[in-house]
């Protein structure tokens, strides 16, 4: 979406939206992923904008999916989801995490998106106040602003994006209701730490707050960083809904199919908003993805090898180039800053790399609200195949000091 001062370079504003808008949703008209991805195709420049995988997910998966498909698992499944999935998620949080959930207490929904979206929906509205990591993924906002409440910002800053106990009691107040936590993080790629998670529990605890955490990229863990999910501290599992896709675990973006799972009245109420945005979707997909759950370890462990190695090709060519590369630990995101070229606005190279260099990244001020947070700060993806990470190296060499002129 498009927040803060247009950028030399960035493509001509877009028309007015509609006076008929909610006035809570014009910040939110265009997202900057669509603008940049088509401006990437416009230039034929090598897309680490968005993120999503160049590969599809394990064979199994697909099969799995298409042979549903044909027999003809193609009407409503029930509300919550098929029991299968609800059944598969719950053995696979206590195989991988060692938390015991009931598969009754597994919500099936249209992506993790829209597990968020139900979740802030249920349980804020005006006057209540959401704790978010900033920068902030951006459904996030956008969603806030729908129900209604006030987002607060607990800063992450570079270049080891370490959560502080500082800034995060800075954000709560007495009308805190929601924390919507996110590790693995993204943009940022950290992990954050059982010291950290302990910081949010604590204060959650202190104020009576719900946590929505959004664990998506739980198993793309690089470096030896350990995700620790939430709802295994102690006191957690009883104030914390989790979220999570096969969108990330299995490289099928596009099949949208989520979940979410916490105490029994929490999903309840989640439910009481998600059965009216969409009621229900995915039916072939979800008997799929139950299976794709119980898959050996090695498929979730192998796919988080695999990204690694393309993470160190991606950062050893942007600190080639120049850039001072911040740390990273997972999901697909690596942040890159510019000032070491000389420039100090990231978000102005990235509207002209597309054109004059063939890489197209996404400026991390467009994730935060501060406007000081993060300017000279780039997120590009890493899950692509090596030779299109290779080609998006070799143009950042070749670029060489010419990308000094382009801030
Ligand atoms: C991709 C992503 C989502 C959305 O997941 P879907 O299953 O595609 O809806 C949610 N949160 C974060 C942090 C993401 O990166």
């Amino acid at each position: 979406m498009t927040r803060g001062p247009a950028a030399p370079g960035a493509p001509a504003a877009q028309p007015a939206p509609s006076p008929r808008l909610v006035e809570r949703m014009r910040p939110f008209t265009t997202t900057v992923f669509a603008e940049m991805s088509a401006l990437a195709l416009r230039t034929g420049a090598v897309n680490l904008g968005q993120g999503f995988p160049d590969t599809d997910g394990p064979a199994s998966l697909l099969s799995d999916a298409a042979a549903a498909l044909r027999s003809g698992r193609n009407q409503y499944p029930p509300g919550p989801g098929i029991p299968e999935l609800r059944e598969a998620v719950a053995e696979h949080q206590a195989r991988f995490w060692g938390l015991d959930v009931s598969p009754a207490d597994v919500l099936v929904t249209t992506g993790a998106t829209e597990a968020i979206a139900a979740a802030v929906l249920a349980l804020t509205g005006p006057g209540d106040e959401v704790v978010v990591l900033e920068p902030y993924y951006d459904s996030y906002a956008a969603t806030i602003a729908l129900s209604g409440a006030t987002r607060r910002t607990v800063p992450l800053r570079a270049p080891d994006f370490e959560l502080t106990e500082e800034a995060l009691r800075a954000a709560f107040t007495d009308r805190t209701r929601l924390v919507l936590l996110n590790s693995p993080h993204n943009p940022t790629g950290r992990v954050l730490s059982r010291a950290e998670l302990e910081l949010v529990a604590r204060l959650a605890v202190q104020h009576d707050a719900v946590v929505l955490s959004d664990e998506v990229y739980e198993h793309l863990v690089l470096s030896g960083a350990r995700h620790v999910p939430l709802a295994s501290l102690p006191g957690m599992a009883e104030r914390t809904l989790v979220v999570s896709s096969a969108g990330k675990t299995f490289s099928v973006t596009g099949w949208k199919v989520g979940w979410v799972h916490g105490p029994a009245e929490l999903v309840g109420a989640v439910r009481a908003v998600k059965q009216f945005l969409t009621y229900v979707s995915g039916a072939p997909f979800q008997p799929a993805v139950a299976a794709a759950l119980r898959l050996p370890e090695e498929v979730f462990t192998g796919f988080a090898a695999q990204l690694e190695a393309k993470r160190d090709l991606l950062s050893e060519g942007l600190a080639a180039a120049g850039f001072a590369v911040n740390r990273c630990e997972g999901t697909y995101f690596v942040t890159a800053d510019v000032r070491p070229l000389g420039l100090t606005d990231a978000s102005a190279l990235a509207w002209r790399m597309p054109e004059e260099v063939g890489v197209a990244a996404i400026p991390v001020q467009v994730f935060c609200d501060d406007p000081s947070a993060a300017p000279s700060l780039l997120r590009f993806a890493f899950c692509k195949r090596d030779d299109v990470l290779h080609a998006a190296v070799e143009r950042l060499a070749a670029a060489g000091p010419r990308l000094a002129a382009l801030g």
